[in-house]
Parts: C-alpha cells; sequence; structure tokens
C-alpha cells in the first residue's frame, strides 16, 4: 500500500462506527497525520468531517481502500481523545459528541513555538496559598500513582483568589497549568491579570494553537477542559460549584469532573476552589483548605436574616416593613425574586408555620385537601399537624410576583427598574440606572456591583423540591456577596426574607459556614438517595420507556419515576450506571431520547 492506514470516527453522533481510511504518501498534510488529527472523508458518497482515532493500523487484506479526502489540520492531541472517549461513556453519550469541544475553532496547520514560564515559586505568605504549597508538597509524598490528587480550596467571596492561582501556576512550572473558570468573562479577566504579570497564557478557544505547542498557563471556559496542551503540570477548577461547568446538552458532562479524571490520568494534582464546595467535590477531596473560621467569616458580608414568621397573617407584602427605609436610602438595592422553579409554600392556619418535611425539610404539599402532607423532593408522607402548635389546617402562602416592580416602587418613593428576559438594550439601560432593581437571580449575572441585595422569597428557592436546593440557594448568595464585596466604601448588606429562620440550611448561612452547609447536604442527600457517590441519570422522550424497559432487567441499576414525571435510574457508583447505560446503547432501542447523567435540576 502506497501510505498510512488509518481508523476514522465520523462527527455525525448517529453513526457510531469507525471506518479505515487511506493516507497516501505525498497527500497535503499527510505530516499532520496521527490521533486526533481532523480529515474529512468520503461516507456512504458524501462528504463528513471527522477525527483520526488511530493511526497505521494494520490494512484489511484484500480490500481497496478509499484515500481519505482532506486532512483539515490539528486536532486534539492522543490524551484528550481519550478523555473525550471516558467523558462520553461516562455521561451516557457518545465520542463525537464529546470531541466537537476538543478542536481548533479555526483549521490549524502551523503550531507557534512554545512559551516560557519563568518558574520561581510564588513569594506569597497568604494564608491560603501558604496552605496549598503545603498540601501539594503532601499529596506527592502521599498519593499512590493513577490516584486522583484533589486539593480543595475554600475562597470565601471577599478573598481575592489571586494568590492560590500564582501557587497553582508555580507548581505546574514549566509544564505549564490549566484553569478552568465557569464563564468566558471570568477567563478573561483573569488572562488579562495574569499577561500583566508577563505569564505566557493561551485563552481558548482563540488561542488553541498557543495551547497546543506548550509551556503555557490555559485558561478557559468549560470546554477548555479538553485543551490540547500535552501533559500540564497542573489542572484548577475556579467555582466548581457553579453549574455552568455542567453542559446543559447531552451528554451533560461536568467540567470539574472532567478536570480530575484528566489529572488524575496525568498523575498532576487538581485543585478546586469554592466559596463553598458542592458535596462532590469533598467526597473527591484528598485535602481541604480553608482559612481559620473568623477569617473566612470576616470574607463574607453582613448577612441579615429577616424573620417573616411573626408578621401579621394574611398579609402577603412583599418587603417586611423592617426594610422600608433600606429601599428608600441605599445606593443601589437588587431585589431578587425567582419566578420559575420555585416550591409552593403551605403553613399552618393558625400558627403560621411553614409546612416542611420531617425527613428532607423541603416544602410538602396537600393534595386535594387530603388528610396527608406530602414532600414532593422525598416522597415522605405525613399526618396534617402542625408539629408548632398541633394545628390542624394549613393554608396557602402566596408571594406576589406579578407586580412586584409597582409595589416595590411605591414603597421605594423612587423609580424601581426591572429586568426580565426579552428586554432591549434601551430598556434594560434605563433599569440599571434606578437605585432599585428587581429581577430572578438572572440579575446577579448581569450587575458587578450593589450596595444592598434583598432575597424577597428565599423561602421559595430553599424549599424547592430538588435535591441541590440548598447548595443552588447559597450559590444565588455568594454570588450576591461577590457583587457586595465590589464596593468597599460603605457596610454592604445581604438580607434574606424567610418564615423558616430555623431551617438548618438556612442557618448555616447565616452564620456563612459553608462546612457546617455541606456536612447537612451530605447527610440530607444521603439519605434521600441522592448522594454524591451514586450514579443518577433522568431519562426522557419518545424512546425513554424503550430504555426503561431494557435498563428494567439489569440487576445493578434502579428505577423511579413514570414516563409522565420522567424517569431516574439509579446505580451504586457513577461506573456502574455508565456500564449500564452503554449495554443498552450497543443495541439501542429506535427513537429519540435524552439521557442526563448527574442531572441538576431534579
Ligand atoms: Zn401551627
Ligand atoms: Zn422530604
Amino acid at each position: 500500500v502506497g501510505g498510512r492506514v488509518v481508523r476514522v470516527l465520523p462527527e455525525e453522533a448517529a453513526i457510531n462506527k469507525v471506518f479505515d481510511y487511506l493516507v497516501p504518501h505525498d497527500f497535503p498534510g499527510a505530516d499532520l497525520v496521527r490521533v486526533g488529527t481532523e480529515v474529512r472523508i468520503e461516507l456512504h458518497g458524501r462528504r463528513t468531517g471527522g477525527w483520526i482515532i488511530a493511526a497505521d493500523v494494520p490494512s484489511p487484506p484484500g480490500i481497496e481502500l478509499r484515500s481519505i479526502a482532506k486532512v483539515r489540520g490539528y486536532g486534539p492531541p492522543a490524551e484528550i481523545v481519550e478523555l473525550a472517549m471516558w467523558t462520553a461513556w461516562r455521561w451516557g453519550g457518545r465520542a463525537s459528541q464529546v470531541l466537537r469541544f476538543c478542536n481548533p475553532p479555526l483549521a490549524i496547520r502551523h503550531l507557534p513555538s512554545p512559551g516560557t514560564i519563568n518558574t520561581s515559586s510564588s513569594e506569597s505568605s497568604d494564608s491560603l496559598s501558604r496552605q496549598l504549597r503545603k498540601a501539594l508538597t503532601k499529596v506527592d509524598s502521599e498519593c499512590r500513582d493513577n490516584q486522583a490528587k484533589v486539593i480543595v480550596i475554600r475562597t470565601p467571596p471577599a478573598i481575592d483568589r489571586t494568590p492560590v492561582i500564582l501557587e497553582t501556576i508555580a507548581y505546574g512550572g514549566a509544564s505549564g497549568a490549566l484553569i478552568i473558570t465557569p464563564s468566558i468573562g471570568l477567563a478573561e479577566n483573569l488572562t488579562r491579570r495574569l499577561r500583566r504579570l508577563g505569564l505566557p497564557v493561551a485563552l481558548l478557544p482563540q488561542d488553541w494553537a498557543a495551547a497546543a505547542a506548550g509551556s503555557r498557563v490555559v485558561i478557559g471556559a468549560r470546554a477548555a477542559v479538553f485543551a490540547p496542551i500535552q501533559h500540564p503540570g497542573i489542572v484548577m477548577v475556579l467555582d466548581e460549584h457553579d453549574e455552568a461547568l455542567q453542559d446543559e446538552r447531552t451528554p451533560t458532562w461536568h467540567a470539574r469532573d472532567v478536570a480530575i479524571e484528566r489529572a488524575r490520568r496525568l498523575n498532576v494534582p487538581c485543585v478546586l476552589t469554592s466559596a463553598h464546595p458542592t458535596p462532590e467535590a469533598l467526597v473527591d477531596s484528598t485535602v481541604v483548605i480553608a482559612l481559620d473560621r473568623l477569617a473566612e467569616r470576616a470574607a463574607w458580608p453582613i448577612i441579615d436574616i429577616i424573620d417573616r414568621s411573626k408578621e401579621e397573617p394574611g398579609r402577603h407584602r412583599l418587603l417586611s416593613p423592617r426594610l422600608t427605609n433600606t429601599l428608600r436610602n441605599d445606593e443601589r438595592v437588587l431585589c431578587i425574586l425567582n419566578r420559575t422553579g420555585r416550591a409552593k409554600l403551605i403553613a399552618c392556619a393558625s400558627c403560621s408555620e411553614v409546612a416542611r418535611c420531617e425527613r428532607c425539610d423541603a416544602a410538602v404539599q396537600q393534595p386535594d385537601e387530603s388528610a396527608e402532607l406530602v414532600c414532593a423532593r422525598c416522597d415522605f408522607r405525613r399526618p396534617v399537624v402542625c408539629p408548632k402548635c398541633g394545628g390542624g389546617r394549613m393554608k396557602n402562602l402566596r408571594v406576589g410576583t406579578a407586580r412586584a416592580r409597582e409595589e416595590l416602587e411605591a414603597l421605594a418613593l423612587r423609580p424601581a427598574g426591572e429586568i426580565t428576559a426579552n428586554q432591549t438594550d434601551e430598556e434594560i439601560h434605563a433599569a440599571m440606572s434606578c437605585g432599585v432593581i428587581v429581577g430572578t437571580e438572572a440579575l446577579l449575572h448581569r450587575v458587578d456591583r450593589a450596595s444592598t441585595v434583598i432575597f424577597l422569597d428565599a423561602d421559595a428557592d430553599l424549599l424547592a423540591p430538588r435535591f441541590r436546593a440548598a447548595e443552588q440557594s447559597m450559590a444565588m448568595f455568594s454570588r450576591a456577596a461577590r457583587l457586595l464585596n465590589a464596593r468597599t466604601e460603605a457596610p454592604s448588606r445581604l438580607i434574606i426574607q424567610t418564615r423558616q429562620p430555623s431551617h438548618p440550611a438556612l442557618a448555616a448561612i447565616a452564620l456563612a459556614d459553608p462546612a457546617r452547609l455541606a456536612e447537612y447536604d451530605l447527610d440530607l442527600r444521603t439519605n434521600i438517595g441522592n448522594g454524591p457517590t451514586l450514579g443518577t441519570a433522568s431519562i426522557s422522550g419518545f424512546a425513554a420507556p424503550a430504555w426503561i424497559e431494557r435498563l428494567s432487567e439489569d440487576p445493578t441499576v434502579q428505577i423511579g419515576g413514570t414516563a409522565a414525571t420522567g424517569f431516574l435510574v439509579r446505580a451504586a457508583t457513577h461506573d456502574a450506571l455508565s456500564e449500564a447505560l452503554a449495554r443498552v446503547d450497543t443495541n439501542r432501542p429506535p427513537g429519540r431520547v435524552r439521557i442526563e447523567v448527574d442531572p441538576l435540576r431534579i
């Protein structure tokens, strides 16, 4: 044969088969042929893209292979092709669905020369970076090869993370460091800061070629976890709790978990930061680093819990009368009121105590005035009796969300703006110039500072019947805390209105104590069958019943839910779940199906 035989995986996920092609010796771009290279091929009479997943495979005797159509250019290195295959398997998808995140944004046929990193260790005496330095030495000496070396750092909102980032880069040395952020904005920001310090930084996706050339600090949002830098000396994920790190499309891979696996395969440490680490990060952690309790508390803003349970029942004002002056006088007040995904709350008709699940603290419902209260999160049932006063009648607690802006404007005695979906730039600009701004939690992503943030109805979020309700509420509060910390001239406040100040998650939040919250969260999720080490997938779509029928024959998984509510599949480990899904996929039932592994919003 006058050339090399390569095995190609086509980019169309539905095909899910590999095909052998010939690359003639004199073919343009033949020098770029290796595992990961992007090529074009003829398949079933038309051209399609694909990746070389094996090079120099033995040519099958007696078959004349077709030549590839084109070498497009550099693709992901072999280690990333393997990581993409693992990612597809782990989240119940197909390799081509992940490999498309590994491609350069434009065809690349030449790489620049590698960067040069000044490897002198950082001189910072900051407490967290000192602890990080020790932890890195510890995991190096104590961990076995191929064991994940995960260091979790609790970074409260007011802390400058630059010292721990520089410490991480110093450890990576000449091999470079890979840093993943939840947003492109944060990646750009960090890139600017590090470049000012003279560090060679490749920002993904645009600097893909520089990242592939190596010896750089490589920074990018979610998909940068597949950056082409070969063998980085360390991997870091900032704000590992941020839901933007998980892809909403299937396969629903999570950049934190891919980062941990990538680092494990390279036998290098993986550093995760968060103001309030998730149970997922904590169960994977080798070491957890935090400031002492006083210093950590000081790096959160003042947190005011406004207890509304004593207020006159039956009147559903949005704002506690105690906050009127705040609304009128503070410089820039953000009022957060989520409108979707809220819990419907009921309370005792005599004492107004919010009715909660005895087992998991979520809001309960009373279907059709029945004699039972039912938990929508864990399905626990109990008689209709108020645990506080023994009352046997419940009432609905309503919070008016429809005319929130008008109501707050009337109270504030000054213009109030509202941020909603589908506004024009002018409308947004006008709303943003108001001293009082109302919006859903999305508002916290649109402004960069505030003097006061009020969560008008924290209960609706905290008691929502989702496994991660407490964690998701904490993520809202910590984002708000960052906005407050962006201004230092005046004391700023995070205000949480609630009717159940004794809820354990809220108690932990009031103390700005992430360790306490994590402990509560881990216990609770383990109790209700959603522990972080379990494999969980929701399955929906036309072919879901057929998938469920096949999975129900599998002794390694358990099935809950219905076609109407969505099916939930569980297994003892992530790997067991992935294996079970892969077994069905090899002889896949026809029709569309959506498989969400590690679903965030159940
Ligand atoms: Zn009562
Ligand atoms: Zn419950």
